[in-house]
């Protein structure tokens, strides 16, 4: 193999050039990324980026020497637009068309945005420069509104509390994280948001916004409620970059649809937000929004590009910081599952397990870093026999 290209410059995308390198793979790579910056980090981008006014140099996931030593070639900032599978040939917007033997998307997701006009003082938060006009909005808005209760609004809720804003967040769903975490677990988050002084309009759909002089002044809900905002931010999900790929003749649909080894077609993969694999540990289709998986399965794609047809089976993870609250999780929390509490909720240190037929099937350490390590095994254990077309799942 010649030439390796790399579609995104971010958490996979750089994550697969270093597995080509500790790989082996010695020949050509090239990384196309649509961003004007060199690989940064997004998980912080909610949290201290912001509320502590971190530098750039703390975000960045590579010193500028280790990216030079990969000796890869960054189209940076560069955007690919058409993908020929019989020629293998990938077009730039630029024009530029490139070869190549094999080929890596990373390209990840964009947030979802509501239809119609946005007066000024609406956000979305996917990349450094949106966050960085975040907090230089935040300057000027005593008055927060966080449209969606999702990992990213709860976490941009408790930043924004952190500067001391008013902050109001507003979702239709009955509880924080209600796509991830079972009720016991969001209804104890939605109190310590509220202990925190983070106001909660739960089970209320968003009508529209409202403005003066084209900024925004508040976010009309649908029974009839206006809550005062000068600045709102809209997180309400996303949705995987594939629209220029519709016409490539790769399989697309809640993303890049791949098979057990995050093979799309020959010599094509996907890794991180974008992928979307058959998971054959639990019979069934996954797309993961969360930062280990971008680099796990970036190193597994590029082992599978280099020949070793391996499935890609791993125990989901994902993390979140809000107030005092580091949330972790491994594996997966049916609607219908039971949840046992391991240690005390009270003291704020604790373990919940999630039963399904007889088996944990998800471990929750909710400021318990050492004690979940502990449980992940019995997920590893429990996950062959778990087939997740039989649970009652919400997918997050
Ligand atoms: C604010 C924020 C906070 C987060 N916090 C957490 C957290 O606490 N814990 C956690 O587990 N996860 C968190 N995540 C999720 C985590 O950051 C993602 O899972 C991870 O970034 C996915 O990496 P990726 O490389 O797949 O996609 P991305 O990081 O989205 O990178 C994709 C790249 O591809 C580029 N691209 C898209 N289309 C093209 C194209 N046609 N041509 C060229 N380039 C293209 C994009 O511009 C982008 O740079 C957070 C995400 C955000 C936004």
């Amino acid at each position: 193999m010649r030439t390796v290209i790399v579609v995104g410059g971010s958490a996979a995308g750089l994550a697969a050039v270093q597995a080509l390198r500790a790989e082996g793979y010695r020949g050509r790579i090239l990384v196309v990324g649509a961003e004007p910056h060199l690989p940064y980090d997004r998980p912080p981008l909610s949290k201290g980026f912001i509320a502590d006014n971190l530098p750039f140099e703390h975000v960045r996931l590579s010193e500028p020497a280790l990216l030079n030593e990969l000796g890869a070639e960054w189209l940076i900032p560069a955007r690919a637009c058409e993908l020929d599978l019989d020629r293998r040939m990938l077009r730039l917007e630029a024009g530029d068309r490139l070869g190549f033997d094999g080929l890596i998307l990373a390209t990840g997701v964009s947030p979802r945005v509501f239809p119609g006009p946005r007066p000024n003082g609406v956000y979305t938060l996917r990349s450094l420069d949106d966050a960085a006009a975040l907090r230089t909005a935040l300057g000027s808005a005593p008055q927060v509104a966080v449209i969606g209760t999702g990992v990213l609004g709860m976490e941009f809720a408790a930043t924004a509390r952190k500067l001391g804003l008013d902050v109001t967040v507003i979702g239709n769903a009955p509880h924080p994280l209600a796509r991830q975490f079972p009720a016991a677990i969001g209804n104890l988050l939605a109190a310590r948001h509220r202990a925190a002084g983070v106001m909660l309009r739960l089970e209320v759909q968003v009508a529209g916004f409202e403005e003066k002089g084209g900024h925004l002044s508040g976010v009309r809900l649908a029974d009839g409620d206006i809550v005062p905002a000068e600045l709102a931010l809209v997180a309400i999900g996303s949705q995987p970059d594939v629209d220029w790929l519709r016409t490539s003749g790769l399989p697309i649909g809640d993303g890049i649809l791949c098979d057990a080894c995050c093979r799309a077609a020959p010599g094509v993969y996907a890794a991180g937000d974008v992928a979307s694999w058959w998971h054959s540990g639990y019979g069934a289709r996954l797309r993961i929004e969360h930062r280990m998986n971008a680099t796990e399965q970036a190193g597994a794609t590029v082992k599978n590009l280099l020949g070793a047809a391996e499935d890609f089976r791993p125990i989901p993870f994902m993390w979140s910081d809000q107030h005092d609250i580091k949330l972790q999780s491994y594996g997966i929390f049916p609607d219908d599952g039971e949840v046992e509490i391991e240690g005390d909720m009270a003291s704020g240190r604790f373990v919940a397990l999630c039963h399904n037929q007889g088996r944990v099937v998800g471990a929750l350490g909710w400021n318990a870093v050492k004690a979940l390590r502990q449980s992940r095994m019995r997920l590893v254990e429990a996950m062959e026999g778990i087939r997740l077309d039989e649970l009652q799942l919400t997918v997050g």
